[in-house]
């Protein structure tokens, strides 16, 4: 790895000439834990772009990049521009000219450089939590027009809440019955757990890509799979996947999915979520919230809403065209640097996170709630200790910012684009020596 030339301007050279699997080499085999956050740092087809995003100059050490992005420094100038010359220059002309068509635009963007779809089946708009309600219900609510025997929804214990959440609701609204996984929180769905749960009582099964606690990464082909054969519809949460780990929505054979663009897609706090339909059930499908964006001809202001063909039904009211903006600059960086290398580089990441964990945490009774196999983990580590709570909160008076998630996980995330390897060093490093302090006071 030490013959790799360092990443110069040429960047998006640098990448696709570089192979991600010899680009970044097993941490386990350094002895000198600095050195090899060095050596790594040096060798990185992809360091180049933490220079790219605003503040990552700062000795800030930032762990929550799965959380909230940082924002892209040329998102400061899109952003202005925007201002000036787009909503203060065009005003409501700038509708007809190019907001009407960005949430389609920018959603297969989306569709092809981040999750594997092909155009005309992934748009922007709304917050994740309300896109999952919409899809969800269309989806049970077709499901049980077909088949009135199908009256369950799969989905976790550990999925996110906000997931939990929109089902309770639907399921109540709908008459329909939970099934619940019992997950463990540092671990995620299995193909054998789904498969003993669903059969011919099933409309749709959710479930996270990425575990948001554990880091997870479910067989996405497999359950999906599995999903298929029992005759039920399947909805992924996208969230903790998007930006970080490769995703192959068309050719694993996703029905649906949904996810946020403010975690490693950068749109900053509220950008707008993405939704996936396939091509082949877009027509199936009605949702709920039957706005005037998703009617077929929205300007004619007809007597009653007629859902639009393709993505647009899926669509209710104004889109946040403002909330779509800096996102855009991270797609250019994935565009240029490529799914694949990024996931190679947030592998890396995590496996250096662990190994540090190894050699510093564990002797501290700290134990690892992620797998610890690389391929089933997305792009964060969770580290369990009792006093991680209070681990945290001191870390955070020291500028370095995790997050904590119960029961005891300190949160570390790692954005591929935005995170050096001496990031982790310094940050795992200040979480040894507080946890050692809190220890020793205590
Ligand atoms: C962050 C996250 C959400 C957030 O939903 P919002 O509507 O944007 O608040 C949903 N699901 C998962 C798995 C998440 O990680």
């Amino acid at each position: 790895m030490t013959t790799i030339p360092k990443p110069g301007p040429g960047l998006r050279q640098a990448a696709s000439v570089t192979p991600p699997a010899a680009a970044h080499a097993d941490p386990s085999r350094a002895d000198d834990l600095l050195a090899f956050a060095r050596r790594a740092d040096a060798a990185d087809p992809l360091a180049a772009y933490r220079a790219r995003f605003a503040g990552a100059e700062s000795d800030l050490v930032y762990f929550d990049g799965n959380s909230l992005g940082r924002p892209p420094v040329s998102a400061i100038e899109r952003i202005q521009t925007f201002l000036r010359e787009e909503w203060a220059g065009r005003l409501i002309r700038g509708w007809d000219e190019k907001w009407l068509r960005l949430p389609y635009e920018i959603g297969d963007r989306i569709g092809r450089s981040v999750i594997g779809a092909a155009a005309g089946q992934t748009v922007i708009g709304d917050s994740t939590t309300v896109l999952l309600y919409k899809l969800a219900r269309a989806a049970v609510d077709a499901q049980v027009a077909r088949d009135p025997q199908r009256t369950e929804i799969v989905v976790d214990t550990d999925n996110f809440p906000t997931d939990r959440y929109v089902l309770d609701g639907i399921a109540k609204e709908r008459g329909l019955t939970l099934r619940w996984i019992e997950v463990d929180t540092s671990a995620g769905v299995t193909a054998e757990q789904l498969a003993s749960v669903v059969g011919p009582q099933t409309a749709l099964v959710v479930v996270s890509h990425v575990a948001y606690r554990s880091a997870h990464l479910a067989d996405a082909a497999e359950l999906t799979r599995i999903t298929h054969d029992a005759g039920a519809l399947i909805l992924w949460d996208l969230c903790h996947s998007a930006g970080a780990t490769t995703v192959e929505a068309d050719a694993w054979g996703f029905d649906l999915a949904v996810g946020c663009t403010y975690k490693y897609l950068n749109g900053g706090p509220g950008s707008p979520a993405f939704a996936y339909v396939r091509a082949g059930l877009q027509g199936e499908l009605a949702q709920p919230i039957q706005g005037w964006w998703g009617t077929s001809d929205m300007f004619a202001m007809g007597p009653e809403y007629v859902p639009a063909p393709g993505m647009q039904r899926f669509v209710s009211g104004t889109a946040s065209i403002v909330g779509m903006l800096a996102m855009q600059d991270t797609l250019e960086m994935i565009e240029e640097a490529g799914m694949a290398a990024i996931r190679a580089k947030s592998e890396a990441l995590t496996a250096y996170a662990i190994r540090l964990h190894e050699a510093w945490l564990a002797p501290l009774g700290v134990t690892l709630a992620t797998p610890a196999e690389p391929g089933q983990r997305g792009g964060h580590v969770t580290l369990h200790h009792p006093a991680m709570r209070e681990v945290n909160a001191a870390l955070w008076t020291q500028d370095v910012i995790p997050d904590y998630r119960d029961p005891g996980g300190l949160r570390i995330g790692l954005a591929p684009l935005s995170t050096s390897f001496d990031e982790v060093y310094r940050g795992l490093a200040a979480a040894r020596d507080t946890l050692r302090t809190l220890l020793a006071t205590t």
